[in-house]
């Protein structure tokens, strides 16, 4: 009998309910606060930006377990279930004793795990009669993925993408066109917040900070229109946890359990997704599982932030969250990864850190795409310039595991490919890319003015 390289779940053993943490959580994350009154905030506060679903799913700390609605369940099963790799050729090329095991959240007609949740988020937006959906994007991912999923329920999508990843990444804006979606460079003129930053700085760059600031003010100003966010919040870890309810099945048909769980952290949604169902059994059962968050050396909030409230955006429109942050006004260096060029981190993956359940490793830009570069040479795939940062993570654990002996079983996510990110190869392949230091001046000044209120 020749080992098996791919196990595969059938339509009907794909999850029917997402994992809330939250519920099990022994520390609960902290409220978001009112900037202007300091009081915490409730579900019903945030129903004039988002959803109203998708704003009692955020504050939610008690059901561990959320229905999948069956629309939504119908729309997963044209890319679901993705396949769980055992990557033979990676642990060859490393000469390691551990079993890789990747996730291939990859092989969805949009390329990344953003679906997953935008379909829901969509869903939800038209259940109760919104017409339009607002959002940002920095690589392109999330608003891709957000694009197709209003197309699909039928809502009218405006997105503003981060100025230097439109310049980076043009095939993504022709992308959200192609399906429907009306895209604008940020920092814009359009709004206010990007009028104030444009006048304070003529030559921004824009950040996802910058550009949430312009997507929430659209969204607050127009009727029957509401924001949706690809990370960082709760409710998009929530609906991402099929990712790892899948996983957690397919460990099984190949008979392991992981060691060590890893994926890449913009704001926390693939890693939550990969994660948080494997963490509950480290909270309830006992098990050990080791779960690492491989951020961008030159985007270190997990590494190298402070854990305080600060802004989600660069204008500070959005609620104060208990957060490892850089500073709301953090700009990060051009890195290809722009999908993990954000300040902040989740508020769950934040009380997590902060309660040692996980660990945070900090990865520079030329490792990531060494990293990607031997996947892709040895599984085949191109991995998204973020999705390499998880590679090189899971790199150095199965090197240890060489110099150790241990047959550790590591699991990571590969949260999407980059054949539309073939410059950032390019430019690697020629020689063209560096690494970005940053010093601890610099993020001292970021974060000495915020508020000491933890
Ligand atoms: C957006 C994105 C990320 C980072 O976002 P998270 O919310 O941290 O998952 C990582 N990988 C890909 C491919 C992305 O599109």
């Amino acid at each position: 009998m020749t080992r098996q390289k791919r196990f595969i779940l059938q339509e009907d053993e794909i999850p029917t309910q997402w994992y809330n943490i939250q519920a099990d959580m022994v520390n609960k994350p902290l409220p978001p606060l009112n900037p202007a009154t300091k009081k915490a905030l409730k579900a019903e506060d945030l129903y004039p930006v988002f959803c109203e679903e998708c704003c009692r799913q955020e504050f939610d700390q008690e059901h561990a377990w959320i229905d999948i609605p069956d629309e939504v369940l119908d729309m997963y099963k044209y890319y679901r279930s993705t396949p769980l790799v055992r990557a033979y050729a990676l642990e060859k090329a490393l000469d390691t004793p551990a079993h890789i095991y990747f996730k291939n959240e990859s092989v969805n007609p949009l390329g990344s795990h953003k679906i997953n949740s935008a379909l829901a988020q969509c869903y939800y937006c038209k259940q109760e009669g919104t017409t339009n959906v607002t959002t940002e994007t920095g690589a392109g991912q999330w608003g891709a993925a957000l694009s197709y999923a209003a197309k699909v329920f039928g809502l009218e999508a405006a997105v503003y993408q981060v100025k230097i990843s439109m310049r980076q990444k043009p095939y993504r804006s022709i992308l959200m066109r192609t399906f429907g979606a009306e895209v604008t460079g940020s920092p814009s003129m359009s709004t206010r917040a990007g009028k104030d930053i444009i006048t304070r700085d003529p030559m921004h760059q824009g950040s996802l900070g910058t550009a949430i600031s312009e997507a929430i003010e659209l969204a607050t100003t127009t009727p029957h229109c509401k924001y949706t966010l690809g990370s960082v919040l709760n409710h998009v870890a929530l609906h991402q946890t099929v990712i790892g309810l899948e996983a957690e099945k397919q460990m099984d048909m190949a008979g392991e359990y992981p060691d060590i769980v890893i994926a890449c952290f913009g704001g926390g949604s693939n890693f939550g997704g990969i994660a948080f169902p494997f963490m509950r059994h480290n909270i309830k059962d006992g098990m050990n599982t080791e779960f690492i968050a491989a951020e961008p050396a030159s985007c270190p909030k997990l590494t190298r932030g402070v854990f305080q409230y600060d802004f989600g955006d660069e204008a500070g429109y959005t609620p104060l969250l208990p957060m490892f942050t850089l500073g709301h006004d953090f700009k990060p260096a051009n890195i290809h990864a722009g999908g993990l060029r954000y300040h902040g981190a989740g508020v769950i993956v934040s009380q997590l850190l902060k309660d040692k359940m996980m660990r945070g490793v900090d990865i520079p830009q030329l490792e990531s795409f060494d990293a990607g570069l031997l996947f892709a040479r040895t599984e085949g795939i191109v991995p998204a310039p973020e999705s390499c940062h998880a590679i090189a993570a899971t790199i150095r654990e199965a090197v240890k595991c060489r110099e150790s002996g241990e047959q550790k079983v590591i699991l990571f996510n590969l949260s999407g490919h980059g054949l539309i990110d073939m410059t950032a190869y390019e430019q690697y392949l020629n020689g063209d890319l560096m690494n970005y230091s940053l010093s601890d001046d610099v993020i001292k000044k970021n974060t000495e003015g915020l508020e000491h209120i933890l």
